[in-house]
C-alpha cells in the first residue's frame, strides 16, 4: 500500500500521513457502489433528498471537527467554514429544485395525436468525482449533490494535497445509514483518479488543463462522459470613464481571495490609458492595507500557499516578466518563514503578453496591468488567452460595460465587479469556453441532468399502422 505524506502549509512539515487506495480498491469500492445505487435510485427522489437532508443536518451539527481538520490543510478559517455552510447550502439548493428539474409528466405528441409519450431519466449507475486542493470539500461536493439527487452513487477523490477532512467527513456520512456505499471517498493521486476514470460510469473533474486533458483521453477509452472545470486566467477590462476605486475594490477582492487561489480569480487587468495611471495607484493604496495572517482564525486578510509548489511557478512567471521589462510595483516573489511559504499581495506594470504572466494560469495573489487605447484593442487583448473561464467588465454604466460583455470569449462575465457567478448558482447555467472545460453548466439546477441518460417511453393509443403501409416502399 503506497503512503502519501502532507504538508503542513503553516509549519512546512509532513505531519499527517494516509495510504493511497490501488486500483484493485478502487474496483472493490466501484462494485459495491454499483450495487448500492440499484436500491438507491429504487428509493425514489422523495426518499433521497431525506436521506440528504439527514446528512446536511448532521453536518450542521457536527461540522466543527470537518472545519478544523480543512483549516489545518489549507491554513484559513473563515474560508474553511464557508465551505462547510456551501456544501449545506448545495444539498438543500439541489434538493429543493429537483422535484421541478426531475418532473417526467405525460404528454401528448402533436404531430400523433394517438401517442402519449414522457422522457424518464436513469442516472449513471456510478459518477466518479475528482477534485483540487484549493478548495478540497466544496469541489468535492458541488458535483456530487447532484448526481446523488439524480439517483447516482459517487466514487470522490480529493486532492491529495488536502485530505484531512476525509476523515471527519466519513463520520457524518456513517451517521446516514441510506448512503452507505453511496457516497464514497478513496484516498489517492493520480494513479488513483485514473483507476476511477477508468471504472465509473461518468466522470467529474475539476483541476489543471493538462491533468484534465489526460482525463478526457482516459474517458475516451473508457466510452464515459467526462465533464471537465479546468483553470483559468480571468479578464478585468476597466474601460473609459469607469469608477476607479471601484474597480480596484473589486478586482482586488477577487484576485486577492484565498491567496489568488481561485480558478476564477482575476489574473489580468487592462486600463485604458485615461485612467491607467490612477487605476495603479488606487490597487497599491488599497492592497497595502491587507495583512497575513499568522494563524488560521487570527483575522488577517491572507494566509500562506496552500501548495508550496504553486509558489515556484509564480516565482518563474515573476522572473520571466521581469527579464522581458516588466516592474513589480508592489509585493514581490515568494518568501518562506518558518516553512510557511507567503506571497504578498503583487501588482506589476509594464507586462506584455509576451510574458507567461499574462498567458499562463497563476494561481496567486498577482495582479498584472496592461494598458489599452481602443475598445478594439482591449477586445483582442481580453481574448487573446487558451483560457475561457470568466472575467470582468467595468464601464461609466451597465449598457456600455455589457455591450462589451458579450465580446468576451468567457462563461461568465461580471459587469461592474467581479466574481458576481458565484451569486447566481442555483439561478442560471454557464459553461467554460476555450480550454477552461467541456460539458453541461455546473451552475443552475439543471446541472442534475448531466448526470441522466434520457429514455423516452411512447404509447400508442389508437390503432397500429396496418402491414399495407408496407407496400408503399
Ligand atoms: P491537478 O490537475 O493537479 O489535480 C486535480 C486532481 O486530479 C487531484 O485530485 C489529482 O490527484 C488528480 N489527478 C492528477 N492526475 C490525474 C490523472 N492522471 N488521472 C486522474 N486524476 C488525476 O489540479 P490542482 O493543482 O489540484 O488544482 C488546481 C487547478 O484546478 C487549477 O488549474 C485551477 O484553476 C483548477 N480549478 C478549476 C476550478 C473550476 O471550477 N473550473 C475550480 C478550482 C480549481
Amino acid at each position: 500500500m503506497k503512503s502519501i505524506k502532507v504538508r503542513n502549509p503553516r509549519t512546512g512539515e509532513h505531519d499527517y500521513e494516509f495510504n493511497a487506495a490501488s486500483t484493485d480498491d478502487v474496483a472493490l469500492v466501484i462494485a459495491q457502489a454499483r450495487d448500492a445505487q440499484r436500491a438507491w435510485n429504487a428509493l425514489g427522489l422523495e426518499h433521497r433528498t431525506k436521506a440528504l437532508g439527514e446528512w446536511a443536518a448532521q453536518l450542521e451539527a457536527n461540522g466543527k471537527q470537518i472545519v478544523d481538520a480543512l483549516s489545518v490543510d489549507t491554513a484559513r478559517r473563515r474560508i474553511s467554514e464557508e465551505e462547510l455552510g456551501a456544501v449545506i447550502h448545495f444539498i438543500h439548493g439541489f434538493c429543493d429544485a429537483a422535484p421541478e428539474v426531475l418532473a417526467t409528466p405525460f404528454r401528448k405528441l402533436d404531430a400523433h395525436p394517438d401517442v402519449v409519450f414522457k422522457v424518464t431519466y436513469s442516472p449513471y449507475p456510478v459518477v466518479g468525482v475528482i477534485s483540487p486542493w484549493n478548495f478540497p470539500l466544496v469541489l468535492s461536493f458541488i458535483d456530487a449533490i447532484p448526481a446523488l439527487v439524480a439517483g447516482a452513487a459517487v466514487v470522490i477523490k480529493p486532492s491529495e494535497v488536502t485530505p484531512r477532512f476525509v476523515e471527519p467527513l466519513k463520520r457524518s456520512l456513517d451517521a446516514v445509514p441510506a448512503l452507505k456505499g453511496i457516497v464514497n471517498l478513496v484516498q489517492g493521486a493520480a494513479e488513483t483518479g485514473a483507476a476511477i476514470v477508468a471504472q465509473s460510469d461518468a466522470v467529474v473533474f475539476t483541476g489543471s488543463v493538462p491533468t484534465g486533458q489526460k482525463i478526457a483521453a482516459a474517458a475516451a477509452q473508457a466510452f464515459v462522459p467526462a465533464f471537465l472545470e479546468l483553470g483559468g486566467k480571468d479578464a478585468a477590462v476597466v474601460l473609459e470613464g469607469s469608477d476607479v476605486k471601484r474597480a480596484a475594490t473589486s478586482i482586488l477582492r477577487s484576485a486577492l481571495y484565498n491567496s489568488g487561489q481561485v480558478c476564477y480569480a482575476i489574473e489580468r487587468v487592462y486600463a485604458h490609458d485615461s485612467l491607467y495611471d490612477a487605476l495603479v495607484a488606487e490597487l497599491m493604496t488599497q492592497a497595502q492595507t491587507l495583512k497575513r495572517s499568522h494563524a488560521a482564525g487570527d483575522g488577517g486578510h491572507y494566509g500562506p500557499m496552500i501548495f508550496g509548489q504553486q509558489a515556484s511557478i509564480i516565482d518563474a512567471q515573476l522572473d520571466d516578466a521581469l527579464a522581458k521589462g516588466a516592474k513589480i510595483v508592489l509585493g514581490g516573489r515568494s518568501e518562506t518563514v518558518n516553512g510557511a511559504v507567503w506571497i504578498d499581495p503583487t501588482i506589476v506594470t509594464d507586462v506584455t503578453h509576451e510574458m507567461t504572466l499574462m498567458t499562463d494560469e497563476t494561481f496567486g495573489p498577482v495582479v498584472p496591468v496592461m494598458r489599452f487605447s481602443t475598445a478594439d484593442e482591449a477586445e483582442r487583448l481580453m481574448n487573446d488567452s487558451m483560457f475561457g473561464l470568466s472575467g470582468a467588465v467595468f464601464g461609466p454604466d451597465t449598457h456600455t460595460a455589457g455591450d462589451f460583455a458579450t465580446k468576451m470569449e468567457a462563461g461568465g462575465v461580471s459587469i461592474n465587479d467581479t466574481e458576481l457567478p458565484r451569486v447566481m448558482m442555483f439561478a442560471g447555467e454557464k459553461t467554460a469556453f476555450k480550454k477552461s472545460g467541456m460539458g453541461g453548466s455546473r451552475y443552475g439546477a439543471t446541472s442534475i441532468m448531466r448526470y441522466v441518460r434520457k429514455r423516452a417511453l411512447l404509447a400508442n393509443e389508437g390503432p397500429v399502422p396496418p402491414l399495407e403501409k408496407l407496400a408503399e416502399v
